[in-house]
C-alpha cells in the first residue's frame, strides 16, 4: 500500500521495475487495464513518445486489452524507460495487470499487478519501469 496525490492509494500485488522481452522469439507484453468510474484517462509512453492512450483505444470501456509491441515501431530502443500514467478526472479506480507472454499468449511472467484508486479529481499517478528487448 502506498499513497499519492490528495487521496490516492496504490496497492501493489506484483511490482517489477524491470522486464526483459525476447521480441525476436515473438514474446510480447500484454496490458490489461480495468477501470471503475467514468472517462478513463491513461496512457503509455516510452522515453521518446506516447504509444497509446485511453482515447485512441476506442470508446470508454471497463476493460482494455493491448499488446506491446503491436507495431514494430513501438519498440524503438533495446533499453527503454516506460511510464504508465493514470488520471482521476472521473474514473476512481484503475487496475494494471501487465504480463509477459509467449507467441501463443501463454503467461511467462507477471510484471505488474497494481490497483490505483482516488476520488480526488486532480490526482494522477505515473508508474515507471524499464523494458529491454532482444
Ligand atoms: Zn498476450
Amino acid at each position: 500500500m502506498g499513497s499519492f496525490g490528495n487521496a490516492g492509494t496504490r496497492t501493489k500485488r506484483v511490482f517489477k521495475t524491470f522486464v526483459q522481452v525476447n521480441v525476436s522469439a515473438n514474446e510480447h507484453l500484454h496490458y490489461f487495464i480495468t477501470v471503475l468510474g467514468a472517462t478513463p484517462l491513461f496512457s503509455l509512453s516510452c522515453e521518446h513518445k506516447t504509444l497509446w492512450s485511453a482515447q485512441n483505444l476506442g470508446p470508454p470501456a471497463m476493460n482494455y486489452d493491448r499488446i506491446w509491441p503491436l507495431l514494430p515501431t513501438e519498440a524503438d530502443s533495446n533499453d527503454d524507460e516506460y511510464v504508465f500514467m493514470v488520471l482521476f478526472f472521473a474514473a476512481t479506480k484503475y487496475t494494471l495487470r501487465l504480463e509477459r507472454h509467449d507467441a501463443n499468449h501463454q503467461v511467462l511472467e507477471v510484471v505488474e499487478d497494481i490497483d490505483y484508486e482516488s476520488n480526488f479529481h486532480g490526482d494522477k499517478f505515473r508508474e515507471f519501469f524499464t523494458v529491454t528487448t532482444q
